[in-house]
């Protein structure tokens, strides 16, 4: 299968051969000839597949079969819960679009909206946006959105996490009802589905074969560790091993400042990105990685949603997130678009039940193994308890007999 095939136009076809993509990713094989039938589609798709020219391609090639009514409207509004994703989103459509004559602009929070409201003057084909921001342009009249002929949600899971479920009620009330919807999820819970049932029309469900998934292609580790020795084992793992452009997550924002802090006081560079930091210093950090003027970016899970970072090679998990589905959000930042990955975990003891919520997820068991140089203080067979959340956090608190291991922890040799 080549993008030939798939039946876009020579100026979108140009602009595909410039970024250099050969070959269609799996969900841009199955989305594009849908998008292009004018179906709703309903897909499950993480980043790091490619899904962003899988919807943005097809667009274009509708949009240019008319031209733009006029006035401040907008024809495809595109959802994103992060303003990363929408600056990431925008970026990948202005590249798309490079060789057509259509208008896309961008809008999100946390920055001046004046640039925003110009650019929204003699309206756009294209807007990309957070809901927040949307709504208060909107408000202002900035944009209008009656004339909107295709909604995408993207990262649709994420937006419900975030509680923009109300938003997103309010932006439909505002758009007209007969128009194309196309719904991006990593995964998909009662609570998608449900939004999808209430406002796409006999939604094709779109899924990209497991082999093809990002996860596959990902190398997985776990690496048990006790609770207070992981910042000496995360720097000797990326200063031993000599890592560039290593993304790593924690829980929280407090946790990535400390951490951040350590690994420079070890000349280890790095910076933090999360929820307090301001958009420009957020796309500083973004910048300053992928042009390797530091080695290693501390997110938490918001902060990261959705950035682009091309070929990353390492992502550790610091910490374990609560939310299994954030895992793999989280590794889907490496091993994209055909590329290997490896994406690391360190795992403490009081993290267990999270690792097996993980692990049933998807339907890999990530077995920790204990790092030598790191001997565990806490007692090793504790790591390998059944998978079952609940029950695992009850095993965990209760008198260990010591004997309940049911497959012995690896012993990793320190490379
Ligand atoms: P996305 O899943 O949309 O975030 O895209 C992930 C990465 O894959 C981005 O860096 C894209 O530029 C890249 N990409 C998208 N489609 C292809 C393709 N067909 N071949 C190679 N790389 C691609």
């Amino acid at each position: 299968m080549s993008f030939e095939n798939l039946g876009l136009n020579q100026s979108i076809l140009k602009a595909v051969l410039k970024k250099g993509y050969t070959k269609p990713s799996p969900i841009q094989q199955k989305a594009i000839p849908l998008i292009l039938k004018r179906k709703d589609i309903l897909a499950s798709a993480q980043t790091g597949t490619g899904k962003t020219a899988g919807f943005t391609l097809p667009i274009l090639q509708l949009l240019t079969k008319e031209k733009h009514p006029g006035g401040k409207t907008v024809r495809t509004l595109v959802l994103t819960p992060t303003r990363e994703l929408a600056a990431q989103v925008f970026e990948n459509v202005k590249g798309y679009s490079e060789f057509l004559n259509l208008k896309s602009a961008v809008v999100f929070g946390g920055v001046n909206q004046n640039p925003q409201i110009r650019a929204l003057k003699n309206g756009v084909d294209i807007l990309i946006a957070t809901p927040g921001r949307l709504l208060d342009l909107h408000q202002q009249k900035a944009l209008s959105l009656h004339q909107v002929e295709i909604l995408v949600l993207d990262e649709a899971d994420r937006m419900l996490d975030m509680g923009f479920l109300r938003d997103i009620k309010r932006i439909l009330a505002l758009i007209p009802q007969k128009r194309q919807n196309l719904l991006f999820s990593a995964t998909f819970s009662k609570e998608i589905k449900k939004l999808a049932n209430d406002f796409m029309r006999q939604p094709v469900l779109v899924e990209v074969t497991p082999e093809n998934s990002t996860v596959d292609q990902i190398n997985q580790k776990a690496y048990a560790v006790d609770k207070k020795k992981k910042t000496d084992v995360i720097i000797d793992l990326i200063a031993g091993g000599k890592w560039q452009q290593v993304l790593v997550f924690t829980r929280t924002k407090h946790g990535a400042n400390k951490l951040t802090q350590k690994m420079v006081k070890c000349d280890v560079s790095a910076m933090a990105i999360h929820g307090n930091k301001s958009q420009a210093a957020r796309t500083k950090a973004l910048a300053a990685l992928k042009n390797n003027d530091i080695r290693v970016l501390v997110a938490t899970d918001i902060a990261a949603r959705g950035l682009d970072i091309p070929l990353l090679p390492h992502v550790i998990n610091f910490e374990l997130p609560n939310v299994p589905e954030d895992y793999v959000h989280r590794i889907g930042r490496t091993g994209r678009a055909g590329a290997q990955g490896e994406a690391i975990s360190l795992v403490s003891l009081d993290e267990m039940t999270y690792l097996r919520d993980i692990e049933k997820l998807i339907g890999l068991e990530l077995t920790p193994e204990e790092l030598e140089g790191f001997p565990l203080t806490d007692k090793p067979g504790d790591f390998d308890k059944p998978a079952g959340s609940k029950s695992n956090q009850r095993r965990n608190n209760r008198p260990k007999s010591g004997n309940s291991r049911r497959k012995p922890f690896k012993r990793k040799p320190k490379s």
